[in-house]
């Protein structure tokens, strides 16, 4: 069997490294043929050389020189700037791309893959919160397949195999509810990003991280589910559930569910995102029911989570207010990161941002872009 031949957006974030991880366990599979990275020379020029890619990107242009003098001497061509990125995404040498770049920036390369033909595995979330409406039109039209890596699509996605063509009843999303869950108000209002970057559960970049203690994320995901699966918001259920050992549950009529478990780990999705329909050996921790305990299950709480009620009000209106509401919360995440604003601020940020947004119910992708740009700037506004 021929290997796959990926590219990976965003190669040196948590995503991208478990990517090749992954690979690493089955050389034989996979075979990585463009990677792309922000702005760590270093890490990329590292990778390009344990898995002797032809093709590395750095977005940042500045540092295109360091990159290309650890590399001297190689094999691999090194490209800089977003547009390399995009154009590489579509060469005849690759068979899927790992969308795993963090934020909107995402969407550009993604689309441009979309459009190339090129199976998509998705972790970047916000491609689809901004533009989904576009973005699955412009893969069924493509004839190309969307496989999730955000692991509770990766859930939903394996229980669908088994509908047998019936309709969804609900979906039951489960979140862990990040480091917070537990804490009062009042203590969360004063937690730093150190406290809220220690996630329970998960090993994940910053920004997810912070987007899971908001609860940002999984109302993102809310959002992320209606397009891949194709069901209304209202049918969406988020559930709390701290262990983290069911990744989510499909509901069908008549009150079954069908769930998917396992360890909390991201190189599971990963590889069947890459494999489909095979599953491959996984040199990760396997569930332990003698020692597994109760599972537990909660309501998100909206007073204390404001974030995941913004959320389902943004998908409520639909049409521009999501990618809105994804504009804001990078600009003021990225200011929380920075010790610039308190954890409440996040949330303020949002509404403020949503609330000033002008309403378009059917956005093209130039109108997607204004609104991104747009609410990006007014809330690095009001923060700065
Ligand atoms: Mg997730």
């Amino acid at each position: 069997m021929q290997p796959k031949r990926i590219a990976i957006l965003g190669s040196t974030g948590s995503i991208g490294r478990q990517t090749l991880d992954v690979v690493r366990q089955h050389p034989d599979r996979f075979q990585v043929e463009v990677i792309t990275a922000g702005s760590n020379a270093a890490l990329l020029a590292e990778q390009a050389r344990a898995f002797d890619v032809p093709h590395a990107v750095i977005c940042n242009t500045t540092k295109y020189d360091q990159v290309r003098d650890i590399l001297a001497g190689t094999r691999t061509e090194v490209h800089a700037g977003i547009d390399a990125a995009c154009d590489l995404v579509t060469g005849e040498n690759v068979d899927i791309v790992v969308a795993s770049m963090v934020g909107f920036s995402g969407l550009r390369p993604t689309l441009a893959a979309i459009r190339a033909g090129k199976d998509i595995a998705l972790a970047n979330k916000e491609t689809l919160v901004a533009a989904g409406s576009i973005v699955m039109a412009e893969a069924q039209r493509c004839g190309v397949k969307i496989l999730p890596v955000d692991s509770e699509h990766s859930a939903i996605f394996q229980c669908l195999q088994a509908a047998g063509g019936n309709p969804v009843a609900r979906i039951h999303l489960t979140a862990s509810g990040g480091p917070f869950r537990t804490w009062p108000r009042e203590q969360i209002e004063k937690a730093g990003k150190d406290q809220a970057l220690r996630h329970p559960n998960w090993n994940m970049g910053a920004k997810i991280t912070i987007d899971s203690a908001t609860m940002m994320n999984k109302g993102f995901e809310v959002i992320e589910a209606k397009w891949l699966f194709d069901v209304e918001p209202e049918r969406i259920h988020v559930v709390v559930h701290p262990e983290s050992v069911i990744h989510s549950m499909v509901e069908f009529a008549d009150g079954a569910v069908l769930a998917q478990l396992g360890c909390p780990d991201m190189r599971e999705p990963i590889q069947l995102a890459l494999s489909y329909p095979e599953r491959l050996s996984l040199n990760n921790r396997k569930l332990d029911f003698s020692t597994l305990g109760a599972l537990t299950f909660f309501e998100p709480d909206l007073e204390k989570f404001p974030c995941l009620k913004l959320a389902f009000e943004a998908i409520g209106r639909g049409g521009n207010l999501p990618c809105a509401l994804n504009a804001a919360n990078e600009a003021a995440v990225a200011a929380y990161l920075e010790d610039k604003i308190g954890f409440y601020d996040i949330a303020a940020v949002a509404a403020d941002t949503i609330a000033c947004t002008e309403f378009v119910a059917e956005p093209s992708l130039d109108d997607i872009f204004a609104t991104n740009e747009e609410a990006f700037a007014r809330a690095r506004k009001q923060i700065w």
